[in-house]
């Protein structure tokens, strides 16, 4: 085990603990929002909160993980680096580090919530209804969400039919774009905002609605090419605004759109909805993500782990559950290390831009 390898956690308990550990070691003050879910078992389900600098700040760099459950074994090495290095925000700055934006899904080794819900669909805005999804949803239903436990049927040819069919682009749209009329389905966004969203919303209107400039990252994980980091960003190409932030970021920074590259155009995701709790500040949200496998993988993983919880016997030492883990978060030692390596480099990169900026446009 190298020493990239061991900043990785095993579990959900003893990543929230050397979460904890580190940030009091940084000096950091720890704010954890207790959820009503429980682990595996029954442990308490908390989002902790590392706070290091000013009370009331200016200008603030947000690092969030696990918005996607398991995604965050691969966010919490990044936050335990950092904390490690103690960071040094200036005199009106802070830098917060929130880890496990969804417990839930971190303790039980699941990309969604207690209740089968995608945090990164569930995060609507008021006025938009948490019904409907993509007309030709209905038709991938049976064969992405079967109502029967794991098992080898013919998912990758009937997948690559479909994908003929319709094309990528299309069928990426379709899958992955959220949906809200099949609750025990992949990429559900649930039938009302979540209680975690609700008390992350609370917390962050109460502690961050006099900030002026706040740098988001959050950290995910299963999508783009094994190692390397996807940027995406809330602005569309060819605007004053993705130049900006690819000038900050660099070549890898990538609109949320189907047809540009890895993404996908998504509703009720924690990036457009962050600025709305903070109308008085300028946000500006990166989505880090961690390419690991061919998508077909990914999404067949992502569907046997989903049969097993609702159709199957699970617990996260399951099989399934650990070939779903190694989906979001691969054992090679290459891969961890560009992580922490990534990861670290765009912290950096977001807390120049949070901090050393003057007046923008
Ligand atoms: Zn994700």
């Amino acid at each position: 085990m190298g020493v990239n390898d061991s900043l990785y956690s095993p579990d959900y308990p003893s990543s929230r603990a050397r979460f904890r550990e580190a940030a009091r070691a940084a000096g950091a003050r720890l704010h954890s929002i207790p959820l009503s879910a429980r682990g595996p078992q029954g442990e308490d389900l908390t989002i902790d909160v590392a706070w290091l600098g000013a009370e009331r700040p200016r200008a603030v760099t947000l690092h969030c993980s696990g918005t996607h459950g398991v995604e965050g074994f691969c966010g919490a090495p990044i936050q335990l680096q950092a904390l490690g290095r103690a960071p040094n925000p200036p005199a009106d700055g802070a830098v917060i580090f929130a880890h496990g934006l969804n417990p839930y899904g971190m303790a039980h080794v699941r990309r969604v919530n207690e209740e089968n819900v995608d945090l990164n669909r569930n995060f609507l805005l008021p006025g938009e209804a948490y019904q409907g999804a993509p007309e030709a949803y209905a038709e991938f239903d049976p064969l992405l969400n079967p109502p029967t436990p794991p098992g080898l049927d013919l998912f990758a040819p009937k997948m690559l039919l479909l994908l003929a069919k319709h094309g990528m682009p299309m069928l990426k749209q379709v899958i992955v774009g959220g949906q809200y009329d099949f609750p025990k389905g992949l990429f559900y966004g649930g039938a009302r905002l979540q209680e975690g969203p609700r008390l992350w919303g609370e917390w962050v209107r109460a502690h961050l609605s006099g900030v002026e400039q706040l740098v988001c990252v959050d950290i995910h994980s299963g999508l783009g090419p094994f190692g390397e980091d996807t940027l995406l960003v809330e602005a569309e190409l060819g605007s004053a605004l993705f130049d900006r932030l690819r000038d900050t970021f660099g070549a890898r920074v990538t609109p949320w759109n189907p047809n540009d590259g890895v993404a996908y155009s998504i509703r009720g995701g924690y990036p457009s909805w962050l600025p709305a709790q903070l109308p008085e500040a300028r946000v500006d949200f990166i989505t880090q993500e961690f390419g690991t496998t061919i998508p077909l993988r990914t999404l067949y993983a992502m569907r046997e782990e989903n049969r097993l919880h609702h159709w199957g016997e699970p617990t996260p030492a399951h099989e399934v559950k650990q070939r779903f883990r190694e989906s979001f978060c691969p054992s090679s030692p290459a891969w961890r290390g560009a992580v922490l390596r990534r990861g670290a480099e765009l912290l950096s990169q977001a807390m120049g831009l949070a901090f050393n900026d003057g007046p923008r446009p």
